[in-house]
């Protein structure tokens, strides 16, 4: 069983690839037929901004006989018993639980007085803080964006255009454009991949890529390209 334990949580996409993944693990071990699995998510659908997403991950499980359990969190463990009890009081018997625990910001930014409701408010195109020149970038920041370490990349090219920019008395810099690619596995070495854009429409929006063998090289010049620039790997 993999449950989220509440939301937002780190890289909505994380859990649908954890039992795409398991299915094929347990598959070239040799036990998927004694196996079930499931996935209970307080989403409700794997990927809300892609409908087309949603839909190609949801026929993946249908696909799999992987059990999908939307608009649910995992409220308590009885490790005693080995019960997952959601939200709705409803129990789920597990062998093996693969939590994502209540996301929060650490224990220092609430110490500071920045965080309200758990999570820093900015305004999400500058991401400046209430604070005069204290900006907040990252899974603590309220943006209204996904907790994905791409959205809090591109939040941190704005922040640095608007220190530039003010350090040159050059205006205001970049606004953070809330756009952000996300590459989902889904099993078998093939890699689907996402575009959504959060600020450009009334509502966000994502475009969808079917799932291939030729994205994976996509996911890894991706990941080349940072381990690159921010480490010189
Ligand atoms: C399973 C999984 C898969 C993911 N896949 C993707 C993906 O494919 N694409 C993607 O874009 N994102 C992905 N993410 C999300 C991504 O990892 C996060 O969104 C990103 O790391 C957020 O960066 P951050 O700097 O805000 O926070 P973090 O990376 O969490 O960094 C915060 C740091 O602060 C440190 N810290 C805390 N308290 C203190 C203190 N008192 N003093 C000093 N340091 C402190 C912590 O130890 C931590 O190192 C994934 C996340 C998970 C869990």
């Amino acid at each position: 069983m993999v449950g989220v334990c509440g939301a937002p949580y780190k890289c909505p996409p994380a859990p649908s690839e954890c039992v795409l993944m398991l299915h094929d693990y347990l598959t070239r071990q040799g036990v998927r037929g004694a196996c079930e699995i499931a996935l209970v998510l307080p989403l409700g659908s794997p990927v809300p901004p892609s409908p087309d997403t949603s839909r190609a991950l949801l026929a993946a499980f249908a696909e799999r006989d992987i059990k999908f359990i939307p608009g649910r969190r995992v409220a308590s463990v009885d490790n005693g018993r080995n019960v997952a009890v959601l939200d709705d009081g409803a129990e789920m018997p597990f062998d093996f639980f693969l939590g994502v625990p209540k996301h929060r910001v650490p224990p220092v930014v609430l110490e500071s007085g920045m965080a309200e409701n758990g999570w820093i408010p900015v305004n999400p195109r500058t991401l400046e803080t209430r604070y005069e020149n204290v900006y907040a970038i990252g899974d603590g920041a309220n943006t209204g964006t996904p907790k994905a370490g791409v959205f809090a990349e591109g939040a941190a090219r704005a922040v640095a255009s608007a220190l530039v920019a003010k350090l040159r008395r050059q205006g205001s810099g970049t606004l953070y454009d809330g756009f952000g690619t996300c590459y989902i596995e889904f099993g078998g070495g093939r890699i689907g991949k996402v575009e959504v854009d959060f600020f450009s429409g009334p509502a966000p929006t994502g475009n969808y890529y079917e799932p291939s063998l030729a994205l994976r090289a996509d996911k890894e010049t991706f990941g080349a390209s940072r381990r690159s620039r921010w480490f010189g790997m």
